[in-house]
Protein backbone atom coordinates (compact mmCIF):
# COMPACT_ATOMS: atom_id res chain seq x y z
CA UNK A 1 0.00 0.00 0.00
CA UNK A 2 1.33 3.07 -0.74
CA UNK A 3 0.65 5.98 2.18
CA UNK A 4 1.60 8.76 -0.43
CA UNK A 5 -0.12 12.24 1.27
CA UNK A 6 -3.02 12.93 -1.26
CA UNK A 7 -4.61 16.04 -0.42
CA UNK A 8 -8.12 14.18 1.00
CA UNK A 9 -10.74 16.59 1.23
CA UNK A 10 -13.27 15.33 3.62
CA UNK A 11 -12.76 14.40 7.63
CA UNK A 12 -11.55 10.79 8.13
CA UNK A 13 -15.29 9.49 10.07
CA UNK A 14 -13.53 8.54 12.85
CA UNK A 15 -16.45 6.96 14.17
CA UNK A 16 -17.76 6.16 10.83
CA UNK A 17 -20.54 8.79 10.59
CA UNK A 18 -22.76 9.79 7.87
CA UNK A 19 -21.38 11.55 4.86
CA UNK A 20 -23.45 14.64 5.77
CA UNK A 21 -22.66 14.88 9.51
CA UNK A 22 -19.40 15.00 8.61
CA UNK A 23 -19.92 17.57 6.56
CA UNK A 24 -21.13 20.10 9.06
CA UNK A 25 -18.67 19.39 11.42
CA UNK A 26 -16.23 20.34 8.81
CA UNK A 27 -18.13 23.44 8.41
CA UNK A 28 -18.11 24.07 12.07
CA UNK A 29 -14.37 23.48 12.02
CA UNK A 30 -13.66 26.00 9.20
CA UNK A 31 -15.67 28.73 9.80
CA UNK A 32 -14.02 29.17 13.26
CA UNK A 33 -10.31 29.18 12.13
CA UNK A 34 -9.86 31.67 9.83
CA UNK A 35 -11.93 34.08 12.39
CA UNK A 36 -9.98 37.37 13.21
CA UNK A 37 -9.92 37.85 17.16
CA UNK A 38 -8.28 40.94 17.05
CA UNK A 39 -9.58 43.31 19.93
CA UNK A 40 -8.66 47.12 20.52
CA UNK A 41 -6.90 48.32 23.54
CA UNK A 42 -10.77 49.83 24.56
CA UNK A 43 -11.83 45.78 24.46
CA UNK A 44 -8.95 44.64 26.56
CA UNK A 45 -9.01 47.46 28.72
CA UNK A 46 -13.14 46.79 29.38
CA UNK A 47 -12.35 42.76 29.96
CA UNK A 48 -9.34 43.58 32.06
CA UNK A 49 -10.79 45.66 34.77
CA UNK A 50 -14.54 43.59 35.03
CA UNK A 51 -12.07 40.93 35.68
CA UNK A 52 -9.98 42.25 38.23
CA UNK A 53 -12.88 44.59 39.59
CA UNK A 54 -14.60 41.47 40.01
CA UNK A 55 -11.51 39.83 42.20
CA UNK A 56 -12.06 43.12 44.19
CA UNK A 57 -15.73 42.86 44.91
CA UNK A 58 -15.57 39.55 46.24
CA UNK A 59 -13.53 40.45 48.58
CA UNK A 60 -14.91 43.46 50.02
CA UNK A 61 -18.15 42.94 51.97
CA UNK A 62 -21.23 45.51 50.53
CA UNK A 63 -24.82 45.28 50.95
CA UNK A 64 -26.33 42.92 48.56
CA UNK A 65 -28.50 45.34 46.95
CA UNK A 66 -24.92 47.61 45.74
CA UNK A 67 -22.96 44.23 45.06
CA UNK A 68 -25.61 43.03 42.68
CA UNK A 69 -26.21 46.74 40.98
CA UNK A 70 -22.19 46.38 40.72
CA UNK A 71 -22.28 43.28 39.29
CA UNK A 72 -24.39 44.03 36.46
CA UNK A 73 -22.33 46.88 35.75
CA UNK A 74 -19.54 44.63 35.30
CA UNK A 75 -21.18 42.12 33.44
CA UNK A 76 -21.88 44.76 30.95
CA UNK A 77 -18.51 45.67 30.97
CA UNK A 78 -17.32 41.92 29.78
CA UNK A 79 -19.79 41.23 27.34
CA UNK A 80 -19.35 44.47 25.22
CA UNK A 81 -16.05 43.05 24.07
CA UNK A 82 -17.97 39.75 23.30
CA UNK A 83 -20.83 41.63 21.59
CA UNK A 84 -18.78 43.71 19.00
CA UNK A 85 -16.92 40.26 18.21
CA UNK A 86 -19.74 38.75 17.39
CA UNK A 87 -21.08 41.53 15.50
CA UNK A 88 -18.31 41.97 13.07
CA UNK A 89 -18.76 38.21 12.57
CA UNK A 90 -22.11 38.79 11.48
CA UNK A 91 -21.37 41.33 9.66
CA UNK A 92 -18.73 39.14 7.66
CA UNK A 93 -21.98 36.94 7.30
CA UNK A 94 -20.38 34.46 10.02
CA UNK A 95 -22.25 32.81 12.68
CA UNK A 96 -21.07 33.86 16.46
CA UNK A 97 -20.90 30.58 17.65
CA UNK A 98 -18.39 30.63 20.54
CA UNK A 99 -19.63 33.87 21.20
CA UNK A 100 -23.27 33.05 21.41
CA UNK A 101 -21.95 30.50 23.88
CA UNK A 102 -20.21 32.57 26.28
CA UNK A 103 -23.16 35.08 26.27
CA UNK A 104 -25.71 32.27 27.05
CA UNK A 105 -23.38 30.60 29.72
CA UNK A 106 -22.64 34.36 31.16
CA UNK A 107 -26.46 35.32 31.60
CA UNK A 108 -27.41 31.88 32.63
CA UNK A 109 -24.59 32.13 35.55
CA UNK A 110 -25.80 35.42 36.43
CA UNK A 111 -29.29 34.15 36.74
CA UNK A 112 -28.75 30.92 38.75
CA UNK A 113 -26.45 33.78 40.98
CA UNK A 114 -23.19 32.71 39.93
CA UNK A 115 -22.45 36.28 39.65
CA UNK A 116 -18.67 36.15 40.08
CA UNK A 117 -18.65 33.60 36.90
CA UNK A 118 -20.72 35.37 34.99
CA UNK A 119 -18.26 38.03 34.65
CA UNK A 120 -15.23 35.70 34.80
CA UNK A 121 -16.45 33.45 31.78
CA UNK A 122 -16.67 36.66 29.28
CA UNK A 123 -13.73 38.42 30.65
CA UNK A 124 -11.41 35.43 30.30
CA UNK A 125 -12.90 34.25 27.29
CA UNK A 126 -11.84 37.87 25.54
CA UNK A 127 -8.35 37.33 27.01
CA UNK A 128 -7.93 33.75 25.44
CA UNK A 129 -9.49 34.66 21.90
CA UNK A 130 -6.94 37.78 21.91
CA UNK A 131 -3.90 35.04 22.55
CA UNK A 132 -5.36 33.05 19.90
CA UNK A 133 -5.68 36.19 17.45
CA UNK A 134 -2.18 36.87 18.57
CA UNK A 135 -0.57 34.04 17.09
CA UNK A 136 -2.78 33.65 14.13
CA UNK A 137 -0.66 37.49 13.65
CA UNK A 138 2.67 35.27 13.90
CA UNK A 139 1.30 32.74 11.23
CA UNK A 140 0.38 35.41 8.82
CA UNK A 141 3.33 37.63 9.46
CA UNK A 142 5.29 34.38 9.52
CA UNK A 143 5.50 33.83 5.16
CA UNK A 144 7.12 37.32 4.83
CA UNK A 145 9.29 36.76 7.64
CA UNK A 146 11.53 34.02 5.64
CA UNK A 147 14.95 35.75 5.23
CA UNK A 148 16.21 35.67 1.60
CA UNK A 149 14.35 32.77 0.65
CA UNK A 150 13.03 32.07 -2.77
CA UNK A 151 9.21 33.25 -4.08
CA UNK A 152 8.76 29.53 -4.48
CA UNK A 153 9.57 28.40 -0.51
CA UNK A 154 7.00 31.21 0.31
CA UNK A 155 4.94 30.06 -1.74
CA UNK A 156 4.90 26.82 -0.96
CA UNK A 157 4.47 27.25 2.93
CA UNK A 158 0.87 29.46 2.15
CA UNK A 159 0.04 26.54 -0.23
CA UNK A 160 0.73 24.28 2.65
CA UNK A 161 -1.64 26.20 5.14
CA UNK A 162 -4.84 25.44 3.07
CA UNK A 163 -5.15 21.62 4.05
CA UNK A 164 -4.65 19.51 7.20
CA UNK A 165 -2.87 16.18 7.31
CA UNK A 166 -5.15 12.81 8.99
CA UNK A 167 -3.83 13.51 12.13
CA UNK A 168 -5.41 16.97 12.41
CA UNK A 169 -8.10 16.75 10.47
CA UNK A 170 -8.95 14.03 13.10
CA UNK A 171 -7.90 15.83 15.98
CA UNK A 172 -10.21 18.95 14.70
CA UNK A 173 -13.01 16.71 14.11
CA UNK A 174 -13.04 14.97 17.40
CA UNK A 175 -12.07 18.33 18.95
CA UNK A 176 -15.50 19.74 17.13
CA UNK A 177 -17.42 16.75 18.11
CA UNK A 178 -16.55 16.89 21.50
CA UNK A 179 -17.64 20.86 21.42
CA UNK A 180 -20.93 19.72 20.02
CA UNK A 181 -21.53 16.68 22.85
CA UNK A 182 -20.58 19.24 25.57
CA UNK A 183 -23.06 21.60 24.18
CA UNK A 184 -26.01 19.24 23.84
CA UNK A 185 -25.35 17.80 27.14
CA UNK A 186 -25.47 20.97 28.35
CA UNK A 187 -28.56 22.06 26.69
CA UNK A 188 -30.41 18.93 27.83
CA UNK A 189 -29.41 19.48 31.71
CA UNK A 190 -30.97 22.47 31.01
CA UNK A 191 -33.84 21.27 29.67
CA UNK A 192 -34.35 19.11 32.48
CA UNK A 193 -34.17 21.79 35.27
CA UNK A 194 -37.93 22.50 34.01
CA UNK A 195 -38.74 18.56 35.14
CA UNK A 196 -36.78 18.46 37.82
CA UNK A 197 -38.45 22.35 39.33
CA UNK A 198 -37.35 21.69 43.10
CA UNK A 199 -33.52 20.68 42.25
CA UNK A 200 -33.34 23.61 39.07
CA UNK A 201 -31.00 25.91 40.28
CA UNK A 202 -28.47 22.35 40.54
CA UNK A 203 -29.47 21.07 36.80
CA UNK A 204 -28.93 24.57 35.05
CA UNK A 205 -25.71 24.91 37.18
CA UNK A 206 -24.70 21.70 35.63
CA UNK A 207 -25.12 22.46 32.07
CA UNK A 208 -23.82 26.05 32.29
CA UNK A 209 -20.68 23.96 33.30
CA UNK A 210 -20.77 21.80 30.07
CA UNK A 211 -21.65 24.51 28.06
CA UNK A 212 -18.60 26.56 29.70
CA UNK A 213 -16.45 23.74 28.91
CA UNK A 214 -17.73 23.31 25.30
CA UNK A 215 -15.75 26.11 23.49
CA UNK A 216 -13.02 24.27 21.63
CA UNK A 217 -11.03 27.04 19.89
CA UNK A 218 -7.59 26.28 21.85
CA UNK A 219 -7.64 22.86 20.58
CA UNK A 220 -7.91 23.87 17.02
CA UNK A 221 -5.82 26.75 17.43
CA UNK A 222 -3.15 24.72 18.72
CA UNK A 223 -3.47 22.52 15.68
CA UNK A 224 -3.04 25.01 13.12
CA UNK A 225 0.07 26.26 14.74
CA UNK A 226 1.20 23.55 15.39
CA UNK A 227 1.16 22.37 11.49
CA UNK A 228 2.46 25.36 10.36
CA UNK A 229 5.14 25.41 12.95
CA UNK A 230 6.80 22.35 11.06
CA UNK A 231 6.31 23.88 7.55
CA UNK A 232 7.60 27.48 8.89
CA UNK A 233 10.36 26.27 10.87
CA UNK A 234 11.84 23.88 8.44
CA UNK A 235 11.10 26.33 5.42
CA UNK A 236 13.75 28.28 7.65
CA UNK A 237 16.14 25.46 7.36
CA UNK A 238 15.86 25.04 3.54
CA UNK A 239 13.62 22.54 3.42
CA UNK A 240 10.20 22.44 1.36
CA UNK A 241 6.99 19.72 1.78
CA UNK A 242 4.91 18.75 -0.80
CA UNK A 243 1.70 19.00 0.80
CA UNK A 244 0.00 19.01 4.28
CA UNK A 245 0.63 14.98 5.21
CA UNK A 246 4.25 14.95 4.21
CA UNK A 247 5.58 16.38 7.94
CA UNK A 248 2.83 14.06 9.50
CA UNK A 249 3.85 11.11 7.57
CA UNK A 250 8.06 12.11 7.78
CA UNK A 251 7.66 12.49 11.57
CA UNK A 252 6.75 8.38 11.35
CA UNK A 253 9.30 7.01 9.39
CA UNK A 254 11.82 4.81 11.51
CA UNK A 255 13.38 3.78 7.99
CA UNK A 256 15.76 5.46 5.35
CA UNK A 257 17.16 4.23 2.71
CA UNK A 258 19.55 6.26 0.82
CA UNK A 259 20.89 6.54 -2.20
CA UNK A 260 24.51 7.10 -2.87
CA UNK A 261 26.13 9.15 -5.56
CA UNK A 262 24.85 12.96 -5.17
CA UNK A 263 23.16 12.03 -1.74
CA UNK A 264 25.56 11.01 0.75
CA UNK A 265 28.43 11.58 -1.12
CA UNK A 266 28.67 15.26 -2.97
CA UNK A 267 28.21 13.59 -6.20
CA UNK A 268 31.50 16.06 -7.70
CA UNK A 269 33.30 13.64 -9.44
CA UNK A 270 37.12 13.24 -10.36
CA UNK A 271 38.71 11.06 -12.86
CA UNK A 272 41.72 9.26 -11.36
CA UNK A 273 42.53 7.17 -14.23
CA UNK A 274 41.63 6.55 -17.76
CA UNK A 275 42.54 3.79 -19.61
CA UNK A 276 41.84 3.86 -23.42
CA UNK A 277 42.02 0.21 -25.61
CA UNK A 278 42.89 1.42 -28.73
CA UNK A 279 42.26 5.36 -28.90
CA UNK A 280 44.43 8.06 -27.15
CA UNK A 281 43.18 9.21 -23.81
CA UNK A 282 41.77 12.81 -25.51
CA UNK A 283 39.97 10.53 -28.09
CA UNK A 284 38.27 8.26 -25.10
CA UNK A 285 37.25 11.39 -23.25
CA UNK A 286 36.05 13.21 -26.25
CA UNK A 287 33.90 9.78 -27.47
CA UNK A 288 32.21 9.93 -23.64
CA UNK A 289 31.32 13.36 -23.83
CA UNK A 290 29.92 13.57 -26.66
CA UNK A 291 27.83 10.37 -25.84
CA UNK A 292 26.71 11.91 -22.33
CA UNK A 293 25.84 15.23 -24.16
CA UNK A 294 22.35 15.30 -22.92
CA UNK A 295 22.87 13.29 -19.42
CA UNK A 296 23.11 15.75 -16.60
CA UNK A 297 23.88 13.06 -14.35
CA UNK A 298 27.20 13.61 -12.15
CA UNK A 299 29.00 11.59 -13.66
CA UNK A 300 28.01 12.76 -17.10
CA UNK A 301 28.84 16.08 -16.00
CA UNK A 302 32.47 14.84 -14.58
CA UNK A 303 33.39 13.73 -17.72
CA UNK A 304 32.04 16.30 -19.92
CA UNK A 305 34.04 19.16 -18.21
CA UNK A 306 36.90 16.83 -18.10
CA UNK A 307 36.69 16.91 -22.36
CA UNK A 308 35.94 20.22 -22.23
CA UNK A 309 32.03 20.25 -23.60
CA UNK A 310 29.80 22.81 -22.31
CA UNK A 311 26.97 21.88 -20.23
CA UNK A 312 23.91 21.77 -22.43
CA UNK A 313 25.60 21.70 -25.91
CA UNK A 314 24.63 19.13 -28.04
CA UNK A 315 27.12 18.74 -31.09
CA UNK A 316 26.16 18.25 -34.72
CA UNK A 317 25.90 14.18 -35.91
CA UNK A 318 24.16 13.31 -32.03
CA UNK A 319 21.17 11.64 -33.67
CA UNK A 320 19.71 8.99 -30.15
CA UNK A 321 20.71 9.83 -26.77
CA UNK A 322 19.17 6.71 -24.17
CA UNK A 323 19.21 7.06 -20.59
CA UNK A 324 19.60 3.78 -19.29
CA UNK A 325 18.76 4.01 -15.52
CA UNK A 326 21.14 3.03 -13.35
CA UNK A 327 23.46 1.96 -16.22
CA UNK A 328 24.81 4.87 -18.42
CA UNK A 329 24.03 6.01 -21.87
CA UNK A 330 23.87 4.70 -25.28
CA UNK A 331 24.14 7.37 -28.02
CA UNK A 332 23.95 7.25 -32.23
CA UNK A 333 26.77 9.71 -33.07
CA UNK A 334 27.58 9.92 -36.71
CA UNK A 335 26.82 6.63 -37.66
CA UNK A 336 28.16 5.03 -34.76
CA UNK A 337 26.69 3.80 -31.60
CA UNK A 338 28.39 4.40 -28.46
CA UNK A 339 27.82 2.94 -25.25
CA UNK A 340 29.41 4.61 -21.57
CA UNK A 341 28.37 2.83 -18.57
CA UNK A 342 28.99 0.52 -16.26
CA UNK A 343 30.07 -3.32 -16.52
CA UNK A 344 26.72 -4.33 -16.56
CA UNK A 345 25.45 -1.93 -19.90
CA UNK A 346 28.38 -3.55 -21.83
CA UNK A 347 26.94 -6.88 -20.95
CA UNK A 348 23.64 -6.05 -21.89
CA UNK A 349 25.51 -5.64 -25.60
CA UNK A 350 27.38 -8.50 -25.17
CA UNK A 351 30.57 -6.42 -25.30
CA UNK A 352 33.86 -7.66 -24.05
CA UNK A 353 35.53 -5.40 -21.33
CA UNK A 354 38.34 -5.37 -18.96
CA UNK A 355 37.94 -5.45 -15.19
CA UNK A 356 39.65 -2.84 -13.79
CA UNK A 357 43.07 -3.70 -11.92
CA UNK A 358 42.43 -1.11 -9.22
CA UNK A 359 39.73 -0.68 -7.03
CA UNK A 360 36.62 2.50 -8.00
CA UNK A 361 33.82 3.24 -10.45
CA UNK A 362 34.65 2.38 -13.80
CA UNK A 363 33.00 3.83 -16.32
CA UNK A 364 33.17 1.70 -19.77
CA UNK A 365 32.96 3.15 -23.42
CA UNK A 366 32.57 0.93 -26.34
CA UNK A 367 31.83 2.14 -30.07
CA UNK A 368 29.77 -0.44 -32.27
CA UNK A 369 30.67 -3.04 -30.14
CA UNK A 370 34.27 -2.32 -29.96
CA UNK A 371 35.87 -1.96 -26.47
CA UNK A 372 37.90 1.53 -26.43
CA UNK A 373 38.51 1.89 -22.29
CA UNK A 374 37.66 2.95 -19.46
CA UNK A 375 37.75 5.74 -16.71
CA UNK A 376 38.06 5.52 -12.97
CA UNK A 377 36.32 7.78 -10.71
CA UNK A 378 35.24 8.94 -7.66
CA UNK A 379 33.39 11.45 -5.59
CA UNK A 380 34.08 12.53 -2.33
CA UNK A 381 31.72 12.05 0.60
CA UNK A 382 28.92 15.29 1.83
CA UNK A 383 30.80 16.96 4.43
CA UNK A 384 28.65 16.17 7.50
CA UNK A 385 26.99 12.94 6.23
CA UNK A 386 28.63 10.97 8.99
CA UNK A 387 26.71 13.25 11.50
CA UNK A 388 23.43 13.73 9.72
CA UNK A 389 23.51 9.66 10.04
CA UNK A 390 24.04 9.62 13.29
CA UNK A 391 21.08 12.23 14.17
CA UNK A 392 18.99 10.81 12.77
CA UNK A 393 19.36 7.57 14.68
CA UNK A 394 19.54 9.81 17.74
CA UNK A 395 15.97 11.15 17.03
CA UNK A 396 14.44 7.14 16.55
CA UNK A 397 15.32 6.15 12.99
CA UNK A 398 15.54 2.69 13.39
CA UNK A 399 17.55 1.68 10.32
CA UNK A 400 19.56 3.52 7.52
CA UNK A 401 19.70 1.40 3.80
CA UNK A 402 22.23 2.62 1.40
CA UNK A 403 20.43 1.58 -1.70
CA UNK A 404 23.21 2.11 -5.31
CA UNK A 405 23.64 1.71 -8.64
CA UNK A 406 27.65 1.69 -8.23
CA UNK A 407 29.92 -1.21 -7.76
CA UNK A 408 29.77 -3.84 -4.90
CA UNK A 409 33.61 -2.51 -3.47
CA UNK A 410 32.90 1.26 -3.62
CA UNK A 411 29.77 0.84 -2.47
CA UNK A 412 31.06 -0.86 0.89
CA UNK A 413 33.81 1.20 1.60
CA UNK A 414 31.13 3.88 1.83
CA UNK A 415 28.51 2.31 3.76
CA UNK A 416 31.10 1.09 6.22
CA UNK A 417 32.75 4.45 6.40
CA UNK A 418 29.15 5.99 7.53
CA UNK A 419 28.03 3.20 9.72
CA UNK A 420 25.23 2.06 7.73
CA UNK A 421 23.27 -0.50 8.91
CA UNK A 422 22.45 -2.21 5.42
CA UNK A 423 23.97 -1.96 1.65
CA UNK A 424 22.69 -3.05 -1.56
CA UNK A 425 24.70 -2.19 -4.36
CA UNK A 426 24.50 -2.57 -8.23
CA UNK A 427 20.80 -2.22 -8.22
CA UNK A 428 18.86 -0.18 -11.15
CA UNK A 429 16.21 1.95 -9.98
CA UNK A 430 13.26 -0.66 -10.24
CA UNK A 431 15.67 -2.72 -8.24
CA UNK A 432 15.57 0.43 -5.68
CA UNK A 433 11.92 -0.03 -6.02
CA UNK A 434 11.87 -3.73 -5.31
CA UNK A 435 14.64 -3.11 -1.87
CA UNK A 436 12.29 -0.35 -0.32
CA UNK A 437 9.03 -2.96 -1.02
CA UNK A 438 11.12 -5.48 0.75
CA UNK A 439 12.69 -2.88 3.50
CA UNK A 440 8.55 -1.81 4.37
CA UNK A 441 7.84 -5.38 5.25
CA UNK A 442 9.55 -5.53 8.27
CA UNK A 443 7.22 -2.18 9.20
CA UNK A 444 4.14 -1.60 11.67
CA UNK A 445 1.52 -0.17 9.51
CA UNK A 446 2.11 3.34 11.10
CA UNK A 447 5.71 3.45 10.33
CA UNK A 448 6.81 5.15 7.11
CA UNK A 449 9.84 4.06 5.00
CA UNK A 450 11.66 7.22 3.29
CA UNK A 451 14.03 7.51 0.14
CA UNK A 452 16.51 10.12 0.02
CA UNK A 453 17.95 9.90 -3.28
CA UNK A 454 20.07 13.44 -5.62
CA UNK A 455 16.85 13.31 -7.79
CA UNK A 456 18.60 11.60 -10.88
CA UNK A 457 17.03 8.11 -11.93
CA UNK A 458 14.93 8.09 -8.56
CA UNK A 459 11.86 8.20 -9.77
CA UNK A 460 10.72 4.62 -9.14
CA UNK A 461 12.44 4.73 -5.62
CA UNK A 462 10.53 7.83 -4.66
CA UNK A 463 7.52 5.92 -5.96
CA UNK A 464 7.68 2.95 -3.72
CA UNK A 465 8.78 4.97 -0.45
CA UNK A 466 6.18 6.64 1.52
CA UNK A 467 8.14 9.97 1.71
CA UNK A 468 10.61 10.66 -0.68
CA UNK A 469 13.01 13.36 0.11
CA UNK A 470 15.48 14.93 -2.44
CA UNK A 471 18.52 16.49 -2.20
CA UNK A 472 17.85 19.48 -4.95
CA UNK A 473 18.72 23.30 -5.04
CA UNK A 474 15.16 24.48 -5.91
CA UNK A 475 11.75 22.37 -5.12
CA UNK A 476 10.64 20.80 -8.53
CA UNK A 477 7.52 18.96 -6.59
CA UNK A 478 8.54 15.58 -7.80
CA UNK A 479 9.41 14.61 -4.52
CA UNK A 480 7.28 15.06 -0.94
CA UNK A 481 10.37 16.81 0.79
CA UNK A 482 13.14 19.22 -0.91
CA UNK A 483 16.05 20.07 0.44
CA UNK A 484 16.99 23.03 -1.08
CA UNK A 485 20.09 23.26 0.85
CA UNK A 486 23.74 21.96 0.45
CA UNK A 487 23.84 20.83 3.87
CA UNK A 488 22.32 17.29 4.17
CA UNK A 489 22.31 18.15 7.71
CA UNK A 490 19.19 19.36 6.98
CA UNK A 491 17.05 16.06 7.17
CA UNK A 492 17.86 15.08 10.35
CA UNK A 493 16.71 18.67 11.33
CA UNK A 494 13.25 18.85 9.21
CA UNK A 495 13.31 15.01 10.91
CA UNK A 496 12.94 16.67 14.60
CA UNK A 497 11.25 19.57 13.50
CA UNK A 498 8.40 17.16 12.52
CA UNK A 499 8.70 14.38 15.23
CA UNK A 500 8.58 17.39 17.94
CA UNK A 501 5.82 19.48 16.04
CA UNK A 502 3.87 16.06 16.37
CA UNK A 503 4.46 15.85 20.16
CA UNK A 504 3.78 19.20 20.89
CA UNK A 505 0.15 19.02 18.75
CA UNK A 506 -0.26 16.02 20.91
CA UNK A 507 0.09 17.32 24.33
CA UNK A 508 -1.46 20.48 23.45
CA UNK A 509 -4.63 18.60 22.20
CA UNK A 510 -4.89 15.40 24.73
CA UNK A 511 -3.36 18.28 27.47
CA UNK A 512 -6.53 20.68 26.98
CA UNK A 513 -9.28 17.76 26.47
CA UNK A 514 -7.86 16.33 29.52
CA UNK A 515 -7.94 19.45 31.69
CA UNK A 516 -11.59 20.36 30.40
CA UNK A 517 -12.63 17.09 31.51
CA UNK A 518 -11.35 16.61 34.85
CA UNK A 519 -12.76 20.46 35.25
CA UNK A 520 -15.70 18.73 34.18
CA UNK A 521 -16.20 16.47 37.32
CA UNK A 522 -14.53 18.51 39.98
CA UNK A 523 -17.39 21.31 38.76
CA UNK A 524 -20.04 18.25 38.41
CA UNK A 525 -18.77 16.95 42.11
CA UNK A 526 -18.71 20.70 43.42
CA UNK A 527 -15.42 19.97 44.11
CA UNK A 528 -14.34 23.35 42.76
CA UNK A 529 -16.41 26.80 42.64
CA UNK A 530 -17.72 27.62 38.86
CA UNK A 531 -15.86 30.54 38.92
CA UNK A 532 -12.52 28.59 38.88
CA UNK A 533 -13.81 26.22 36.43
CA UNK A 534 -13.90 29.13 34.32
CA UNK A 535 -10.24 30.23 35.20
CA UNK A 536 -8.75 27.07 35.07
CA UNK A 537 -10.24 26.55 31.60
CA UNK A 538 -9.27 29.37 30.13
CA UNK A 539 -5.41 29.75 31.49
CA UNK A 540 -5.08 26.44 30.28
CA UNK A 541 -6.38 27.32 26.97
CA UNK A 542 -3.92 30.37 26.82
CA UNK A 543 -0.59 27.43 28.01
CA UNK A 544 -1.73 25.73 25.12
CA UNK A 545 -1.87 28.49 22.26
CA UNK A 546 1.49 29.71 23.74
CA UNK A 547 2.96 26.32 24.10
CA UNK A 548 2.08 25.59 20.26
CA UNK A 549 3.35 29.01 18.97
CA UNK A 550 6.82 27.77 20.18
CA UNK A 551 6.83 25.05 17.05
CA UNK A 552 7.36 28.62 15.07
CA UNK A 553 11.45 28.49 15.71
CA UNK A 554 11.60 24.85 16.54
CA UNK A 555 14.73 25.16 13.58
CA UNK A 556 16.85 26.90 16.56
CA UNK A 557 17.07 24.24 18.88
CA UNK A 558 20.14 22.40 18.97
CA UNK A 559 20.34 18.90 17.98
CA UNK A 560 21.76 15.76 19.54
CA UNK A 561 25.19 14.79 20.01
P1 LIG B 1 23.29 5.90 -7.11
O1 LIG B 1 22.36 4.79 -6.88
O2 LIG B 1 24.55 5.76 -6.32
O3 LIG B 1 22.69 7.26 -6.99
P2 LIG B 1 22.90 5.84 -9.99
O4 LIG B 1 21.74 4.90 -9.96
O5 LIG B 1 22.61 7.25 -10.33
O6 LIG B 1 23.77 5.77 -8.65
O7 LIG B 1 23.96 5.25 -11.00
C1 LIG B 1 24.42 3.94 -10.82
C2 LIG B 1 25.55 3.60 -11.76
O8 LIG B 1 25.06 3.64 -13.10
C3 LIG B 1 26.68 4.57 -11.72
O9 LIG B 1 27.62 4.22 -10.73
C4 LIG B 1 27.27 4.41 -13.11
O10 LIG B 1 28.11 3.30 -13.15
C5 LIG B 1 26.07 4.14 -13.99
N1 LIG B 1 25.52 5.34 -14.63
C6 LIG B 1 24.32 5.91 -14.43
N2 LIG B 1 24.14 6.98 -15.22
C7 LIG B 1 25.28 7.11 -15.94
C8 LIG B 1 25.73 8.03 -16.95
N3 LIG B 1 24.99 9.06 -17.38
N4 LIG B 1 26.96 7.83 -17.46
C9 LIG B 1 27.73 6.80 -17.05
N5 LIG B 1 27.36 5.92 -16.12
C10 LIG B 1 26.15 6.05 -15.56
MG1 LIG C 1 21.44 8.69 -7.96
Amino acid sequence: MNHKGSPMKSIPSILSIPEKLNSFFQHVIKFRLPVERRFSVRDILLALGALLLTLLLRNISLPAAIQTVLSVFLLLFALIPVFLQAFRLIRKRRFPVEEATVFLSALIAFAVGEHTAAILIPALSVILWQVEGYSLLHVEAAPNAIPDAEETIRNHVMAADEEKSTERRTLAFASAAFYALLLLVGIIMMFLSLFHLQNAAEWIRRGLILLMLSLPSAILFSLMLTHFGAVFSSGKTGAVFRNDQVPEDFSHCRVFAFGKTGTVTDGRFQISEIVPVGVSEEDLLRIAAVAECKSDHPIALAIKSAAGLKEGAVPSGVMDVQEIPGKGVSTFFSGRQIYVGNASLLEDHNIWYQVPSKTGTAIHVAVDSTYRGYFLISDTLRENAFEALEELRAQGASCLAMLTGDVQSVSRAVAASLNFDMVKAHLTPAEKASAISYLRSSQSDRERIAAVGDGSHDEAMFEAADISVCMEQKPSGIADLSICSDDILTIPRVYRICRETERIMLASAVGVAGVKLMLCFLGLFHVIPISLVAVFDSVFGIVAVIYSLTCLTLENRGMHG
